[in-house]
C-alpha cells in the first residue's frame, strides 16, 4: 500500500519576474493558497527576491501563516568564503527558506554541474536544515537510445552519494525529463509513473523500503492546468516542479489543486 505522502508542488520562477511582480505573485499564492488544501506549496523566487517574497508570505522562523513555503534555485555546497556570486546554505535560512532546489538542468546543462557538486550541496543542504530538491532526467537522445533507466537511475545514487539513509528521507526528488522542460512536451503519466517507480526502487536500494516510501517524488516538465490531473493521478507522482505556469497564481494553483 502507498504510503500517505503530502503532495508538494514549486513554483521555480527562474531569472523571470522584478520586484514589484514577485511581490505580488508571492502575495496572491499566499492568499489563496486553501485553493490547494492539503497541498504543500514552496515558491522558488530569484534570490535577490528572497527577501522581499519572505515579506510577501509574512515568514517568521522559515514558516509562513499562509502555508506557503520558499525555497532557493540552487546554493553553494561551502559555508563561506572567497566565492564570488555564490550564496550559501546558511543564507537561504537565514532569509526563511525551506527549501533548495539543487542540480536542475538548466543547471547541469549550462552550468555544467556535476552529480558529485549535486550531491556535495545536497549534503551541505540537508547539514543546514534545508530539504534538497534533488532533479535527475535524461535528454531526448538518452530517452530514444532507451538508457532513460540507467541515466535516472545513475543520476539518483551520484547525486545522493555520501548521504545517509536517514538524509534521503529528507529529501525530495523531481523527475524532470529534460526534453519536457520549456518545451511544452509534456511526459505521459505513463512515462512519468514508469521513472517514477524507478526512482524509488533506487532510494530503496539506498535508504531501505520504509524510507523509500516517505519521500516524495515530483515531476517537472511542463506540467499545465490541463495535464496537471493525469499525473497527478499516477501512484507515485508526489507533486510537481512547475516552471513556466508558475509565474501566474491562476495556473500555478489550478496546478496545485490537482494534486489535492
Ligand atoms: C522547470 O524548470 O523545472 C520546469 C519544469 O519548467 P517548465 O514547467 O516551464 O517546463
Amino acid at each position: 500500500m502507498a504510503a500517505a505522502r503530502t503532495p508538494l508542488v514549486a513554483g521555480n520562477w527562474k531569472m523571470n519576474l522584478d520586484r514589484a511582480a514577485a511581490t505580488s505573485l508571492a502575495g496572491n499564492v499566499a492568499s489563496r493558497a486553501a485553493e490547494a488544501d492539503g497541498v504543500e506549496l514552496v515558491l522558488c523566487p530569484p534570490s535577490v527576491y528572497l527577501g522581499i517574497v519572505g515579506t510577501a508570505l509574512a515568514i517568521a522562523d522559515g514558516h509562513s501563516p499562509s502555508g506557503v513555503a520558499m525555497g532557493g534555485q540552487n546554493m553553494s555546497d561551502k559555508p563561506s568564503g572567497a566565492l564570488t556570486g555564490e550564496i550559501s546554505a546558511g543564507m537561504l535560512v537565514d532569509l526563511g527558506c525551506r527549501y533548495v532546489i539543487l542540480g536542475h538542468s538548466e543547471r547541469r546543462t549550462l552550468f555544467g554541474e556535476t552529480d558529485d557538486q549535486v550531491a556535495a550541496k545536497a549534503a551541505a543542504a540537508i547539514a543546514a536544515g534545508l530539504t534538497p530538491i534533488v532533479c535527475v532526467g535524461e535528454k531526448l537522445e538518452q530517452r530514444e537510445a532507451g538508457t532513460t533507466a540507467e541515466v535516472v537511475a545513475g543520476q539518483v545514487r551520484g547525486s545522493l552519494a555520501g548521504i545517509t539513509a536517514a538524509a534521503v528521507g529528507r529529501l525530495v526528488i523531481a523527475y524532470e525529463p529534460v526534453w519536457a522542460i520549456g518545451t511544452g512536451k509534456v511526459a505521459t503519466p505513463g512515462q512519468a509513473q514508469e521513472v517514477h517507480a524507478l526512482i524509488r526502487s533506487v532510494l530503496g536500494e539506498l535508504a531501505g523500503e520504509a524510507t523509500a516510501a516517505s519521500v516524495r517524488i515530483q515531476y517537472g516538465g511542463s506540467v499545465k492546468p490541463d495535464n496537471a490531473a493525469d499525473l497527478a493521478a499516477e501512484a507515485d507522482v508526489d507533486g510537481a516542479l512547475v516552471g513556466g505556469a508558475s509565474l501566474a497564481a491562476d495556473d500555478f494553483l489550478a496546478i496545485a489543486a490537482a494534486f489535492r
